[in-house]
């Protein structure tokens, strides 16, 4: 068991009692701690760094308020920083999704495979029918795998939302041109378009969803990232972020062991916000990101 962070900074404050401040030196000693904490909770180096860099600025010269020892003041200014650095400060709008079009507002998912693309279709085209009344129109853009197909069409099924079936014969590109006709013609609120993903990057496969991107425009380009993998999401987050206009992160998995340090690092490199996790494997387990309690689980 991983100490929480308030233990491990308590321990090194042991030895400031009485300091009224948060100074260089305490707050550095301090700061290792933290560090190492986001290590082990798996957030890649450069957002590491660029974090504590942060962090120090803010705390330096901070009054300790009486009732608090330094260590509790510094974790006050990490929490404040990480939830603020996820987007807490966007509360629910960050979990908003962009509608300010004429229909149908298109979806396009975007990841790689295995990371619950599908899953979170299913999921979105649920929330989106239940929590604001729209209607949904699925299409998979994966002629790669015909099970693809076969499982978007049985979640699509599950939640109730419409399915645009698709042949692995047809091209990416005129299927989702041939969705978008469908849904204009059938009224349609929102077209979500599930896409093929590889194990790794891949260029033809960033070529594929970018020219796709280009035919459709989608207004809102999701990413979906899967909690659980760590340190590889820098690699996938970066290829994706540089190959579209991300607008959103879906952060799936979060129902797993993993403390979620991918949250930060993904938000460091595309810079776009987290606007929902997966929580199971179930069509309900989508919930708005909560920054906040996501910082919390990342310092552990
Ligand atoms: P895709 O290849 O990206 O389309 O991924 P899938 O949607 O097929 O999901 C891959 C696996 O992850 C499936 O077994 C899903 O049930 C599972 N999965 C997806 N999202 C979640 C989640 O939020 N929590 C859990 N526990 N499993 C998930």
């Amino acid at each position: 068991m991983l100490d929480n962070l308030t233990q491990r900074l308590a321990k090194v404050v042991k030895t400031m009692r009485g300091e009224a401040r948060l100074t260089e030196t305490n707050t550095a000693e301090m700061l290792r701690e933290v560090r190492l904490a986001l290590l082990e909770a798996d957030v890649a180096l450069p957002a590491v760094r660029e974090f504590i860099a942060k962090v120090k600025e803010k705390a330096l010269g901070e009054d300790v308020i009486s009732s608090l020892t330094p260590g509790q003041a510094l974790v006050g200014v990490v929490q404040r920083e990480l939830a603020a650095l996820m987007g807490a400060d966007l509360g629910a709008a960050a979990s908003q999704l962009n509608f300010a079009t004429q229909p149908p507002a298109i979806i396009l998912m975007a990841g790689l495979q295995g990371v619950g693309k599908t899953t979170s279709v299913g999921k979105l085209a649920k929330f989106l029918r239940e929590n604001h009344k729209k209607k949904v129109l699925t299409v998979s853009a994966d002629v790669y795998r015909p099970a693809a197909i076969a499982q978007l069409q049985s979640v699509t099924e599950q939640v109730g939302a419409d399915f645009f079936p698709s042949h692995s014969t047809d091209k990416p590109v005129d299927i989702a041109l041939a969705a978008l006709d469908f849904a204009k013609k059938h009224h349609h609120d929102v077209l979500i378009i599930d896409t093929a993903g590889r194990l790794g990057i891949d260029a033809a496969m960033m070529e594929e969803i970018a020219a796709v991107h280009t035919a459709v425009k989608p207004i809102e380009t999701l990413f979906v990232v899967d909690a659980m993998v760590g340190q590889d999401a820098v690699n996938s987050a970066r290829a994706f972020h540089d190959a579209l206009p991300l607008t959103g992160i879906i952060l799936t998995k979060l129902d797993g062991d993993s403390r979620g340090g991918a949250a930060l690092s993904v938000r460091h490199i595309t810079g776009v916000p987290i606007k929902f996790s997966g929580v199971s494997e179930k069509m309900d387990g989508l919930e708005a990101f909560d920054a906040s309690r996501m910082a919390n689980r990342i310092l552990g």
